[in-house]
């Protein structure tokens, strides 16, 4: 029978994010009292620094509940860009090119929102965070998936990019490291894409929200490459690199003119991020001895979590995995578990959460159905168990033709 009531065209394309709906389940999984291992979430495990919740408390008590401007306060946005400064290649960024965020995105919501329109093609180097091609359709432009090659850690070059461009191409989303694949960029191919888009005249958009999670040292960011950044949105925010996915702060730097757009739509929605997150995601970007050494300890704890986990993955029967060099995910090939690849992660991780109890995310959610999604922003041994589950899973599930398990 029908509800009686129809959504607008403006959502009719619109699926809940892949991403939130695993940790959903798993969260409604364990208050049933079932033993589930979480590995679906992109959300780190570790508390948010003493230091910065201290701040927060001092703020409310001298009275941070109220409106602040919409683009945020000033002090908060002169710490973004001092920071982004010391590494900045191109013209020095001011507090007037900072609009602080609800979080990373809505900054990247807000930038795809203000820069496409309907029928222009943005470029989604893929697989990526499911929101990306989601964020654009809400622009009403169109997301065109560019695979790069399994053997590269699926990165893109100047070429694959080249071979899916058209005149309606307007821009380009960058994500490095990158979620799903954890794979980075290195400084001359990120400046190589960059030197395209800006021949090209391509908006770029530049993820950098697992920027400090890198195990080689901080990933390069697109400004520390570009010699120009009028057609550059770089966004980045406290959630992942501070364990503070909750206060919801993120921000986008881009030239003033876009800066006061991107002020303007949210003025309309949201306002100002919420004024006491963002004290407390001053203090943690002023504080730079205590935040260097906060981050310096999860990085260490994820690089032990992914290297116990590539040690399994690396051994005998176990399946394929691009091998990460930050964020916190594990990217993992289960097409060889079903007759059809294209439904293979789905498959996979539906019967790994009902039959073995651990979470990840299909494949399909990155636009890569054949794979599934590890985080191992876990306890080490949750961790090592859900690898072992996944590997044990593989080896019933692998066709009888395949015999390397
Ligand atoms: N970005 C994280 C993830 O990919 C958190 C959930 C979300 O916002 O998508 O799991």
């Amino acid at each position: 029978m029908s509800s009686g009531y129809t959504t607008s065209s403006n959502v009719a394309q619109l699926r809940e994010s892949a991403t939130i709906a695993v940790s959903q389940r798993a969260r409604a999984l364990k208050a049933e009292g079932r033993q589930v291992i979480d590995l679906g979430a992109g959300e780190p495990d570790f508390d948010t620094p003493e230091f910065i919740r201290r701040a927060a408390q001092r703020a409310l008590d001298e009275g941070a509940t109220r409106y602040t401007a919409v683009e945020g306060i000033l002090p908060l946005r002169q710490a973004i860009a001092d920071i982004t400064n010391e590494t900045n290649a191109c013209e020095p960024i001011t507090p007037g090119e900072v609009v602080v965020t609800t979080g990373s995105k809505q900054a990247l919501f807000n930038a795809c929102f203000a820069l496409f329109g309907a029928d222009d093609e943005v470029l989604v180097p893929t697989p990526a965070w499911t929101s990306y091609y989601e964020m654009v359709d809400l622009a009403r432009a169109n997301p065109i998936p560019v695979m790069g090659s399994v053997s590269r850690g699926f990165k893109v070059t100047a070429d694959d990019l080249e071979h899916h461009a058209t005149d309606r191409t307007r821009g380009v989303m960058l994500n490095s490291p990158c979620n799903p694949t954890g794979s980075v960029y290195t400084a001359s191919e990120l400046s190589e894409l960059v030197r395209q888009a800006a021949e090209r005249r391509w908006w770029v958009i530049s993820d950098e929200i697992y920027r400090r999670i890198a195990y080689d040292g901080p990933a390069t960011g697109v400004l520390s490459v570009a010699k120009h950044r009028d057609r550059i949105v770089t966004i980045d925010g406290m959630a992942k690199s501070f364990a503070m996915t909750g206060w919801r702060i993120g921000w986008a730097i881009a030239s003033a003119p876009v800066a006061r757009t991107l002020t303007a739509l949210q003025s309309h929605t949201t306002s100002n991020a919420t004024t006491v997150a963002q004290h407390g995601a001053l203090e943690g970007l002023r504080q730079r001895e205590m935040a260097e050494a906060a981050i310096a300890a999860m990085v260490n704890e994820y690089r032990r979590r992914r290297d116990a986990a590539l040690d399994i993955l690396q051994g005998p029967g176990a399946p394929g995995v691009v091998p990460p060099d930050g964020a916190f995910y594990l990217f993992i090939d289960v097409r060889d578990t079903s007759p059809d690849a294209d439904d293979a992660g789905s498959v996979f991780a539906r019967r790994l959460l009902e039959e073995k109890g651990v979470a990840v995310v299909p494949g399909a959610a990155f636009q890569a159905p054949g794979w599934i999604r590890l985080s191992y922003a876990a306890a080490l041994a949750e961790v090592v168990e859900g690898v072992r589950r996944i590997v044990a899973l593989r080896k019933e599930m692998l066709r009888p033709d395949q015999g390397d398990a």
